[in-house]
């Protein structure tokens, strides 16, 4: 035995993404946003669940102009593996800590005058610490003002141990409704950089752009956008009606585990797992050690949820905090150490990723994000 087998035998469930998925995703952004924006990517929540670490360096590698991302932790990881691209904290953390941000090559947010002061401090006029200016266009969560956004500008402008590299808002929408506010917002965003040009007070970087704005296709003048959901193949909107979400793929290729037992229960036997007291037929059911404490969550009610057994669908009976149990009836050949698919292709089935998410009752988002960092990682088509 290899270690390889080992280590899956011991711990046999896994999560598949597909790198060629990120890359045609990123391609098709690319081509919508036409070559006058550049493309921040955003990795917060460990790269949405996929593996910061793998994502960073794979979109490093196919020309990505920077980073954005909300885990100082993750951050620094990133810079200890090498990547070298702009990685922009979004704000967390408290003023005090900013000047260990910049030490550590990570350029901070700045939200306010606290901010701007302790960023400050960390620079001086010949190497000015690079900070990016978050303003509250309108969303109403983080941010200066915009009305007191320009005025902020031009007292950091007189502060020479400071290079306000970047300044970004955020207008995200999830419906119709929503995107004529926010419509309206980016037109107002956008008069706004223009006073800002006129008064010689622009940062290079400008960005209000995300996954929504850019699938529905609203009016941005910045000079980028900062994109998570499509480039991992979810979408930001409710309404299905908006945008063509679903040109975009779900990197996200296979979640599986093997099974560990196989059992036949005769008529008359007790399967409480699945509230069955005195089952009718015969039953084979069986059982692999995934559940909620790998990221699983019980099936909504009223779901149906299946995995795939030797190409065939099971029912699932039971999701429990450590072992998920499968319906076997029909799969009369299933053994110990077979496949258990609860997301992927096996034969001619194929369990998409809107079904898990279906059974669970969360978002494509949520599904990916509740899964991370709880089961090995296998990454395809990076090459
Ligand atoms: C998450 C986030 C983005 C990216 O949004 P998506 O909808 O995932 O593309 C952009 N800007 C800010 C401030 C964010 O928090």
């Amino acid at each position: 035995m290899t270690e390889n087998e080992i280590s899956s035998a011991l711990d046999p469930n896994w999560v598949t993404f597909d790198l060629k998925r990120l890359d045609g995703n990123l391609s098709l952004l690319r081509h919508r946003i036409g070559p006058k924006q550049e493309i921040l990517a955003s990795l917060k929540g460990n790269a949405y669940g996929h593996g910061v670490l793998q994502v960073a360096a794979f979109l490093e590698r196919a020309g990505i102009f920077g980073f954005m991302l909300g885990s100082i932790d993750e951050a620094r990881d990133m810079r200890r593996q090498g990547i070298t691209a702009p990685i922009v904290a979004f704000a967390v953390g408290l003023p005090e800590a900013i000047p260990e941000m910049i030490e550590d090559g990570i350029v901070p947010t700045i939200v306010d005058m606290a901010g701007a002061h302790a960023a400050a401090s960390a620079g001086s006029s010949n190497v000015p610490a690079r900070v990016y200016l978050k303003v509250d266009a309108g969303f109403g969560r983080l941010g200066v003002p915009i009305d007191d956004a320009h005025a902020f500008l031009a007292d950091l402008a007189q502060m020479s141990s400071l290079d306000v590299a970047g300044l970004y808002t955020h207008l995200p929408f999830a419906d119709a409704a929503e995107m004529e506010w926010s419509r309206c917002k980016f037109a107002s965003f956008g008069w706004f950089l223009d006073r800002l040009a006129d008064a010689h007070l622009l940062p290079p970087v400008t960005q209000a752009g995300a996954s929504s704005s850019v699938l529905a296709g609203i009016k941005d003048q910045s000079g980028a956008v900062c994109i998570g959901r499509l480039l991992f193949g979810f979408s930001p909107f409710t309404d299905s009606a908006i945008g063509d979400a679903d040109a975009f793929e779900p990197v996200i290729s296979e979640v599986g585990s093997r099974l560990v037992q196989v059992t036949s229960h005769a008529p008359g036997q007790d399967m409480a797992i699945a509230n069955v007291f005195g089952a009718a037929t015969p039953k084979r059911i069986g059982v692999a050690p995934i559940g909620v404490a790998n990221g699983l969550h019980r099936p909504a009610p009223g779901s149906r949820p299946t995995g795939l057994v030797r190409g065939r669908r099971v029912p699932i009976l039971a999701v429990s905090l450590e072992h998920l149990t499968v319906d076997l009836d029909g799969v009369d050949d299933a053994e110990v150490g077979d496949r258990v698919l609860l997301l992927g292709a096996d034969g001619e089935e194929c369990i998409d990723l809107g079904h898990l998410a279906g059974w669970f009752g969360l978002s494509d988002m949520d599904t990916v994000q509740a899964l991370s960092g709880r089961l090995s990682t296998n990454y395809i088509g990076g090459d």
